[in-house]
């Protein structure tokens, strides 16, 4: 780490260390909110990232560490797919019984912690009741495209 100050890409002036408030971004049926997310602020009012690396340390965080920790059915059929329970293998339904927001605290090496809420339907176990994602596989592959549109909300520029 330097102590090197930070300078804004777009003016030059100097960039200093704020948080976001809260915004989200959405792709199919996930929404990404991202909680007083640090970032670098200018006299100018423009916004980036703490450091270039930042969206896709998060990213990573996200769908390698989080997004596992939830509870998610597993995929079967190639052509029509069933969902199945992580617990007792009952079939999940095809219709969702609501959204549910999960919440994780995202602490990144060398960047303050921030808190991030991923809302997506769960499905009931026909079996055993119980409700999960229908699977993780899907999750993942919404998640960068949600977390995208949440940094153009945030007016944070992104690749
Ligand atoms: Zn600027
Ligand atoms: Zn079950």
């Amino acid at each position: 780490m330097t102590n090197k100050p930070k300078t804004c890409a777009i003016c030059r002036e100097p960039a200093a260390p704020a948080r976001i408030d809260d915004v989200t971004g959405e792709e199919k049926e996930l929404a990404v909110t991202l909680r007083g997310m640090p970032v670098l602020v200018c006299g100018n009012g423009h916004r980036q990232f703490v450091n270039p690396d930042f969206p896709l340390l998060l990213l990573d965080h996200l769908t390698e560490l989080d997004e596992p920790k939830l509870p998610a059915g597993s995929e079967k059929g190639l052509i029509v797919k069933h969902f199945h329970c992580a617990d007792c293998g009952g079939e999940l339904r095809q219709q969702a019984d609501h959204r549910h927001t999960f919440s994780f605290d995202v602490a990144l090496p060398q960047i303050d912690a921030f808190a991030v809420d991923l809302t997506t339907p769960v499905y009931r176990c026909s079996r055993c009741g119980r409700e999960q994602l229908h699977s993780l596989k899907e999750l993942r592959k919404l998640t960068p495209a949600a977390l995208a549109h949440a940094f153009k909300a945030a007016q944070i520029p992104h690749g």
